[in-house]
């Protein structure tokens, strides 16, 4: 493949690496990044194109459930490159970067993740361009300049910055690359639909050379559950208060009762009592949910960085002073494990009946 130092005008969009299962292309934010691909690439009026890393393991149903969405998103062309799934993460973002840099787009757009947040800072380094991290909103001026608005100091501050302007990236030395938040993916709606033109061309390649920077050395299975906190109508959360681990029992109770998630603040995530994908903060997800029960959380600025989109919070400490209250729309000032089991006795009975 060849260097080019002139950028094509068009839309990227780098998908999550698929590997084995059939649901992974549903999980991973393919469609909301293909309607968010769509409405933007149609208001700079610039060509939409996608890369997904793939394996041979991926079944033919996902896949082309997969290409009728990038069809109806208006998508012209679909880079598959084919990886192997032992090489590891290091040999597929160079994959990544070898098709990238062949391609020279203006503007290329990640779904938030572990892989795109690594991935778009190794490209960043490597094309000498600036990655615009968890962007929770873009707008178009003038049909070509780009606006990207993120939140920094703990959600506190909501900074906008012009990323560039699109269509007139000919001669730019770098893309625009950007990582879009799982709050403003959440928020798109998926309006995609069937297209009787075919238009979408899927070019396939192989990658199969071994990654120099990160190698697989072994393999072990991370036992977490499927938790998407961010879709959840209902989200029961705990805290130091709640003394240790067991609490989360009676968290999880409540939570089945309610039809909701259970979550947690850092500190019961630092403290071994629950894994970090519950999360919620800062540097964990953020809730839209329409109702939040935060129990034996004291409401730390980290903390309330997450749960700004919830509608209705409640919560429950023992101390009256506690920061929760000041954003709690209804406030319960006493021992939790009183509270909780008694809210689990009384939703048991209703349910009885
Ligand atoms: C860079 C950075 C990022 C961070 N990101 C996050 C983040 O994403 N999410 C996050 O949550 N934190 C985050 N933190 C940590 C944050 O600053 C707080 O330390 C954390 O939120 C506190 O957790 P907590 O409320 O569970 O514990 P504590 O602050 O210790 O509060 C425990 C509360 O439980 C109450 N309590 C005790 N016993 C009971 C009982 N029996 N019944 C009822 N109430 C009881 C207490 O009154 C107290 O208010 C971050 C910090 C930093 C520096």
């Amino acid at each position: 493949m060849t260097k080019k130092s002139v950028r094509n005008p068009q839309v990227l969009l780098v998908f999550e690496p698929v590997l084995s299962d059939n649901t992974s292309l549903e999980r991973s934010f393919a469609k909301e990044l293909l309607t968010i691909g769509a409405s933007l690439s149609a208001r700079v009026n610039l060509p939409l194109n996608g890369l997904l890393l793939t394996s041979e393991q991926v079944g033919e149903e996902a896949r082309d459930a997969f290409y009728s969405d990038c069809q109806a998103s208006g998508m012209q062309e679909l880079m598959e490159i084919g990886i192997c799934e032992n090489a590891g993460v290091g040999s597929w973002v160079e994959a990544l970067s070898c098709a990238v840099r062949e391609t020279s787009p203006e503007l290329i757009l990640f779904a938030s993740s572990a892989f795109s947040s690594y991935a778009a800072a190794v490209l960043a380094g490597e094309l000498g361009a600036k990655v615009h991290t968890e962007t929770t909103r873009w707008q178009i001026h003038d049909q070509r300049h780009l606006y990207l608005e993120r939140h920094v100091l703990a959600g506190s501050v909501c900074v906008k910055e012009l990323a560039g302007t699109l269509g007139e990236r000919v001669d730019a030395k770098a893309p625009i690359l950007a990582v879009l938040s799982r709050s403003l993916l959440l928020e798109e709606p998926s309006l995609l639909e069937e297209k009787a033109e075919d238009r979408l061309q899927i070019v396939r390649s192989k990658w199969e050379k071994e990654g120099k920077t990160i190698q697989l050395i072994s393999r072990e299975p991370l036992l977490r559950q499927d938790v998407r906190l961010e879709e959840a109508s209902i989200v029961v959360a705990g805290g130091r208060g709640l003394g240790g681990p067991e609490g989360f029992k009676l968290l999880k109770e409540l939570a089945e009762l309610l039809g909701g998630e259970v979550a947690a603040s850092k500190q019961a995530v630092n403290l071994g009592w629950i894994s970090a994908e519950h999360q919620v903060g800062q540097t964990g997800a953020k809730i839209r949910a329409d109702l939040y029960i935060a129990c034996g959380i004291s409401g730390s600025i980290q903390h309330k960085a997450g749960i700004r989109g919830a509608k209705c919070i409640v919560a429950i400490n023992t101390d009256p002073k506690a920061a929760i209250f000041q954003v709690a729309d209804y406030g319960v000032v006493a021992d939790i494990y009183d509270v909780v089991p008694a809210m689990i006795k009384k939703l048991k009975k209703q349910s009885r009946r």
